[in-house]
């Protein structure tokens, strides 16, 4: 079976070409750079695994030749900007994730007519509402789309302009479908924050992903005299639970053309720093201390269902603790 995933040098993607490659899959991944692909290449020296440079994924064309591939079974399309450090979001945030994505959908329909499904990794900003966070009653699940649109993306602000360019392009992806009716299904899958350990091995820990910043954070100190605010969206998942939707969401027939809302439950900065101190008792002197104040639940968590993802996709769900004990190690091996 041959399967495409784009960014393969990404924290998820890194997770997900490891279970592709321990179930014989033959792969094709796409990364920036060839110093990027290198780094894969050696990983898997065994692996039936090639790897495509694709420099830019916000031109129209992007994928046109990479999708080319005699006999390609299914296509994981999961890169996309997830960082801060932009100043123009049109060329460095909204283009990337929404013609990315629209241009991988349509050179597989006129390239690639052995594709049998696409999965498309969206997020949970696509589902939420400005409103819905503060509804203290409101239990998120698939049905639930994030209203914000393209323009509000441009409006200066970093997060809405994150959730508009995930939001539009899981959008696009649907109309697609619609209007196009190409032979292949579509699965979208929705992780809110994603926690857990890295594949590789960082070179220094600054160069971790957005959704680990945190435990880099707690790991040097940072939130020794105060624990780090827990703002925004509290729900989290395992990289690990992700990565295998990813896959399950490719081998259940079942599956095919449902979006699926990848959440393990809620968490505080708080939790995450008693989870630390009761398993690293050696980084005592960094991590607070019991009596140290902050990280506390904000005064609404939004509900969720995650029923769907659970039954059809078969995730036993990571916990906390174990999520958290992985996450430290693997980035004190990164220190080390
Ligand atoms: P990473 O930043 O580790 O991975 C992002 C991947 O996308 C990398 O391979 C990156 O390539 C690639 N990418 C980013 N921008 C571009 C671009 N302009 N052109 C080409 N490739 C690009 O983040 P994650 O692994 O966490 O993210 C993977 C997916 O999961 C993304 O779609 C993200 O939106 C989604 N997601 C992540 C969540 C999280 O909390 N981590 C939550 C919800 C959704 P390069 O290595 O070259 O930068």
């Amino acid at each position: 079976t041959k399967v495409l995933v784009t960014g393969g040098s990404g924290f998820l993607a890194a997770h997900i070409l490891e279970i592709l490659v321990h179930r014989g899959y033959e792969i094709v991944t796409t990364v920036r750079s060839e110093d990027k692909a290198s780094k894969i290449r050696d990983a898997y020296p065994n692996a039936k695994l090639s790897i495509a440079i694709v420099p830019d994924i916000a031109q129209p064309d992007a994928f046109d030749e990479v999708v080319k591939i005699p006999g390609l079974d299914f296509v994981l399309h999961t890169a996309s900007p997830f960082h801060f450090n932009w100043s123009d979001a049109k060329s460095e945030l909204l283009d990337p994730a929404i013609t990315g994505t629209t241009s991988i959908l349509k050179a597989i329909k006129k390239y690639a007519p052995s594709v049998k499904r696409v999965v498309v990794t969206s997020s949970f900003v696509s589902m939420v509402s400005v409103e819905g966070l503060q509804d203290p009653n409101k239990v998120y699940n698939e049905s639930d789309w994030n209203p914000i649109t393209y323009e509000d993306g441009l409006n200066g602000n970093k997060v809405s302009a994150y959730r508009a360019s995930k939001t539009v392009a899981e959008r696009s992806a649907w109309k697609f479908v619609e209007e196009e009716k190409p032979a292949f299904d579509l699965v979208t899958i929705c992780p809110p924050l994603v926690f857990g350990p890295r594949v590789d091995r960082l070179s220094s820990l600054s160069a971790i992903n957005t959704s680990n910043e945190r435990f880099v954070e707690l790991i040097q100190g940072k939130w020794k005299d105060e624990i780090l605010p827990s703002i925004g969206v509290n729900l989290w998942v395992d990289v690990r639970d992700v990565a295998f939707a990813h896959i399950a969401a490719l081998e259940k027939p079942e599956a095919g053309g449902k979006r699926f809302f990848t959440v393990t439950g809620k968490f505080s900065n708080r939790e995450i720093a008693a989870a630390a101190r009761r398993n690293f008792p050696e980084l005592k002197d960094k991590l607070p201390s019991e009596e140290t104040k902050g990280g506390d639940y904000p005064p609404v968590v939004p509900g969720y269902d995650n029923s769907r993802a659970t039954e059809i996709l078969g995730i036993n769900w990571i916990d906390l603790e174990k999520s958290t004990i992985d996450n430290i190690k693997s980035l004190l091996a990164a220190s080390a």
